[in-house]
């Protein structure tokens, strides 16, 4: 359930979406913020002038957060974000340890004002090789065998 306070940070998050299309990007902004309301970092959508496809605000401030915040800082913050975060922001946000996202606009709502990108999943194949990807990969986590 969002609050009074909650819609002050998103406006900011829609701000910033604002500003990334103004300079030339697709129209999606994010930011971050402590418990008190405290902004901790901010981006916006930069794929285009990038040229990077993963740069989408909610990665960003993710990847920031891992790498900048400890874990209990990270636990306690929020990302409010002006659209429901993609399949891909929202592997990394899990992975970064965040535990709150605020959005404004949902995936579901975006499809209605912008059709899908048309790009098919892609079919993973495997597992295979177990044995030598084992050898690889059990040492690292010491992983006793019964
Ligand atoms: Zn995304």
């Amino acid at each position: 359930m969002t609050t009074t306070a909650d819609h002050a940070l998103l406006r900011r998050a829609v701000a910033l979406a604002a500003e990334a299309r103004e300079n030339g990007n697709p129209p999606y902004g994010s930011l971050l913020a402590a418990p008190d309301g405290t902004v901790l970092a901010e981006d916006r959508n930069t794929t285009l002038t990038d040229r990077d496809i993963t740069a989408h605000p909610e990665l960003k401030l993710a990847r920031w957060a891992a790498a900048e915040l400890d874990a209990a800082t990270v636990a306690a913050t929020t990302m409010y974000t002006s659209c429901e975060p993609c399949t891909m922001c929202a592997a990394v946000i899990q992975q970064a340890g965040l535990r709150r996202v605020v959005f404004a606009l949902s995936g579901e709502q975006l499809l209605t004002i912008r059709p899908g990108n048309g790009r098919p999943p892609v079919p993973q194949e495997g597992p295979a090789l177990l044995e030598e990807v084992r050898a690889v990969v059990e040492p690292y986590y010491d992983v006793r065998r019964p």
